[in-house]
């Protein structure tokens, strides 16, 4: 067998352990065989062909319960040194943030390809994040300044914030554990309602209050770091398009933003970065109020569901530098490398009904056609006759454009979105493509709250 060298010459990993599924797994993959990188990739029951069809090798680690497979620390590591692999790639959500197992990896021997644990274990409690944050001199919102042990605390720190606020769990994520309150009277249950899902979701109930911002779009950074101290980012993101806080469509660059305004915001995630010092890929997100101010809200320590509208842009393959970041090499970029040309979209095709309020829905890909063209990107691991399992997230696929500018983006994004089509599991393709006609969208004045300002709040 031949053994990887990176670009540079250096030791590369010879295996690496794919511990994730779906479109997440296909993609680190791809830039494993690129990197000539054997995979292994490890699956529930439910996974198992579609592993299959894209790593080297496949060991099952469990039954489909993610907390029994996706989630199961000893038997990914087990897996680990049974395929001989000398790094693990988390990809996102599941074990990705997850101090405990980066330490357990490397106590086992094994690299893995994130930041480092106690990086990890800072930047994964949001109120941790937000200190540290200040402490590097990113602006922040009024907040309670750590978390709040009860009601009356939480009412003492809302009067002081000034309503509306919003209550948030530290080691909350994915959209989940919080609460935008209006009033004193709406509090106290407010903060029950948090605490106890978030102890029960993250298991970790610690709440903190955050001013809630009405218009306010979601802007966020990508950076790299290595552990030679260079960090570089890759330019902005736009994912102002959500429902229920859980992104549906995002671009790159910001549309609309003054030049100056990116420049600052990428410089503070530079600076929140070296702050932290942090290694790997990483996502620094604000919230862009109406008067053009930011404020930093948390930083992710992993690759992005989102991440392909900044490679669509700059021309950098995210997952190769975290790769390459793991095995010790240096940035084989420097800041005045990246030059972010063109517009990017991104839309998330979930098995969801848009018809039944976006009730996820598993079942078996009948018949299936992918766009494809100039510039469209598809990362997704749908396949005539595959079963959705209803036991994960219902991402199916990503569909992501590039154009020389926004207005080309968004049409070449309705033309590919017009040229797929899944049967058997509803999608949200149809609602996407609202969107994307939208006038608010087209003139990039929507906020966080226009998708739910169409479907109506309940939905
Ligand atoms: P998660 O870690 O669950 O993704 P975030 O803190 O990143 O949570 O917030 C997710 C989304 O919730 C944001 O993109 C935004 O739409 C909304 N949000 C969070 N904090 C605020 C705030 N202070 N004001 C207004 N909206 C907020």
């Amino acid at each position: 067998m031949t053994t990887a060298t990176a670009p540079m010459g250096e030791r590369m990993f010879g295996t690496i352990l794919i511990a994730n599924r779906g479109e997440i797994a296909l993609r680190i993959a791809r830039t494993c065989r690129e990197l000539g990188i054997r995979t292994v990739a490890v699956h529930s029951t439910v996974d198992r062909s579609t592993a299959a069809r894209f790593a080297d090798e496949t060991i099952q680690i469990g039954p489909p319960p993610a907390r029994r497979s996706y989630l199961n620390a000893p038997a990914i590591l087990q897996a680990a040194l049974q395929a001989g692999a000398e790094a693990i790639h988390p990809g996102y959500g599941f074990l990705s943030e997850d101090p405990d197992f980066a330490e357990a990896c490397e106590d086992t021997g094994v690299t893995f390809i994130g930041p480092p644990a106690p990086v990890l274990a800072r930047l994964g409690d949001k109120t941790m994040a937000l200190r540290s944050a200040a402490d590097a001199g990113l602006p922040v919102l009024p907040w309670s300044g750590g978390t709040v042990e009860n009601a009356a605390e939480a009412g003492s720190a809302a009067a002081e914030i000034g309503f509306p606020v919003i209550v948030k769990a530290a080691a909350g994520g994915g959209g989940r554990g919080m609460a935008v309150v209006d009033t004193a009277r709406e509090l106290p249950s407010a903060f029950a309602r948090v605490s106890s899902a978030a102890a029960a979701v993250f298991g970790d109930g610690r709440v903190y209050l955050e001013k809630y911002i009405d218009k306010a779009r979601h802007v966020e950074v990508q950076i790299l770091a290595d552990r030679h101290g260079n960090v570089v980012h890759l330019g902005a993101r736009d994912c102002s398009v959500q429902r229920r806080h859980q992104k549906l469509i995002e671009e790159s660059p910001i549309p609309g933003a003054p030049a100056d305004l990116t420049e600052r915001l990428c410089e503070a995630a530079v600076r929140g970065a070296r702050a932290v010092g942090y290694v790997g890929a990483g996502t620094f997100e604000f919230l862009l109020d109406d008067e053009g101010v930011f404020h930093f809200i948390e930083a992710n320590c992993r690759i992005q569901v989102e991440h392909p509208v900044t490679e669509m842009v700059t021309g950098v393959d995210i997952v190769r530098e975290q790769i390459l970041i793991a095995a010790g090499s240096p940035l084989s970029i420097r800041q005045d490398d990246v030059t972010v040309r063109g517009a990017a979209l991104e839309c998330r095709i979930n098995a969801e009904d848009p018809a039944r309020g976006f009730l996820p829905c598993p079942g078996r890909v009948e018949r299936l056609t992918l766009p494809g063209g100039p510039f469209v990107r598809v990362d997704g691991y749908l396949d005539q006759g595959l079963d959705v399992p209803a036991q994960y997230d219902s991402l199916l696929a990503k569909v992501v454009v590039w154009a020389p500018d926004r207005r080309q983006a968004i049409a070449r994004m309705d033309r590919a979105l017009g040229e797929c089509s899944v049967s058997g599991v509803p999608t949200t393709i149809g609602f996407l493509r609202g969107i994307l006609a939208h006038p608010r969208f087209h003139a990039a004045e929507h906020s966080t709250a226009f998708v739910e300002s169409l479907i109506g709040a309940d939905a």
